[in-house]
């Protein structure tokens, strides 16, 4: 019998063995350079994850989407609810070595952190969730509901070699009830309290190619040939010049603007003045911008094979990031109002579909419990929150597990993490602890324990 109190004293206790564990995965490159079959290398990590699990008597799967590419699974059985733990091995390049103040896959301390590439996004969840498992194993911990760990492949390249692998191929091994995964991390001080962003849902991304057939000819004698460039510059201009249609309905908006003092209560009229009236907070700002519309922004133009001759047709390519419920068939529609009389071709392709899970669901109270338990405190505020990018919780939510990014980090860590995806990388000890902590709560209190 252990109570959560002990299990989360047994955390503090386990902090050598933690940031060892989490030196030694940054220590293991697992770089992912591109959507292809032959990069990554994340079996490397998974072999030593699953080797910690292993000494405390879990026996976890890897499974190779292809050579090399391992997604690793391990459980703590139960009968009852279902509990997913979700992750991912892989780690964005680095571009200059030398910029990095120690090397980027040394996991030197320095600070009280943990550097690295990865050792943020997104190894420290990984270290949190196995120790998580192997802390509630090592003290004998009965579970009423499974507990499951995906540390996954892949998920900076989409996902293909990973979660989408694993949610396509091997889909009862990680269903579950509830699930959580990276994002919401960073806390928002606010003259009102701290709050936790826990992301309920993410924005979509498609690709949107415009294509604008002409008839080449001599660029001495434009008369005589039909040149595609001006229609399409014309098109540019209207897509910047676009106004979409904006949502400020999710409840993340009114509860970080209430917090921080924004006396008006956000409306589709008045959020670029408050974001606008934000200054010194920018990355908030333009998160919550981003987070209330459609964007679609031109990103690659390919016309013309020389520069005398007019060419015979134009490409224009644009990123598209859609709100949930904003399909393709919705940015087909919008895109040919946009550009309505210029006669363009138009298709429109998938990255990501967006997707969402409640943010008034009884877990979301669960995971407030779970922190304050973490944090020894209840002074904060949990405001669901939409990520403007998206992650590897699109694979699970069709197959009917509610998906929540919730990541905390601890409330002295530094709040831009600028080293994610850039130079100087590194994970707070306070964070991985914290996460270690609010993993055996949320698996106590989802499942119960005895
Ligand atoms: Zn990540």
């Amino acid at each position: 019998m252990s109570t959560i109190e002990e299990l989360l004293a047994s955390v503090e206790q386990a902090r050598d063995e933690i940031v060892g564990l989490h030196q030694a995965l940054v220590r293991t490159p697992t770089i992912n350079v591109g959507p292809r079959a032959d990069t990554g290398n994340e079996t490397a990590a998974c072999e030593l994850v699953a080797s910690k699990l292993a000494e405390a008597g879990i026996q976890p799967e890897i499974i190779e989407s292809a050579p090399g590419r391992g997604n690793l699974i391990a459980r703590l059985p139960g009968e009852g609810r279902r509990l997913l733990f979700m992750s991912h091995t892989d780690v964005v390049p680095v571009e200059d070595e030398t910029l990095w103040e120690h090397p980027p896959f040394s996991g030197t301390i320095d600070r009280g952190r943990v550097y690295g590439r990865g050792a943020d996004d997104d190894k420290g969840d990984v270290v949190a969730h196995c120790m998580a498992l192997v802390l509630l194993q090592r003290a004998g911990a009965r579970l009423g509901g499974e507990l499951v760990l995906l540390a996954a492949a892949d998920e900076e390249s989409g996902g293909r070699w990973g979660a989408g692998w694993i949610a396509e191929h091997h889909p009862d091994k990680v269903r579950a009830d509830f699930a959580i995964n990276e994002g919401g991390s960073s806390p928002i001080q606010t003259p009102h309290g701290l709050i936790y962003p826990i992301c309920t849902g993410e924005k979509g991304r498609l690709e949107a190619r415009l294509t604008k057939k002409g008839r080449s000819g001599h660029a001495s004698r434009p008369w005589a040939a039909d040149n595609p460039v001006p229609a399409m510059a014309e098109a540019v201009q209207r897509i910047m010049a676009y106004d979409p249609e904006i949502d400020v309905s999710h409840p993340f908006f009114r509860e970080v603007l209430e917090a921080l003092g924004v006396e008006h209560v956000p409306n589709a009229e008045n959020i670029d003045r408050i974001c606008d009236g934000l200054t010194d907070r920018p990355a908030l700002a333009t998160t919550l911008k981003a987070a209330s519309r459609m964007t679609i922004t031109p990103t690659m133009v390919e016309a013309g094979v020389k520069s005398n001759s007019i060419p015979d047709r134009i490409h224009l390519t644009c990123d598209v990031r859609g709100l949930p419920g904003q399909d393709d068939r919705y940015v087909r529609e919008e895109l040919e109002h946009i550009t309505q009389g210029l006669d363009l071709e138009i298709e429109v392709d998938y990255t990501a579909v967006s997707n969402d899970s409640p943010a008034d669901s009884s877990f979301v109270d669960l995971c407030r419990q779970s922190l304050g338990l973490a944090l020894g405190h209840q002074e904060f505020r949990l405001a669901p929150a939409i990520t403007v990018g998206f992650t590897d919780s699109r694979f699970l939510r069709p197959l009917g597990t509610q998906v929540y990014g919730f990541a905390p980090h601890h409330p002295n860590a530094e709040p831009a993490r600028t080293g994610v995806h850039g130079n100087n990388e590194f994970m707070e000890i306070d964070s991985l602890l914290l996460r270690t902590r609010n993993a055996v709560a949320l698996a106590c209190l989802t499942l119960g324990v005895a």
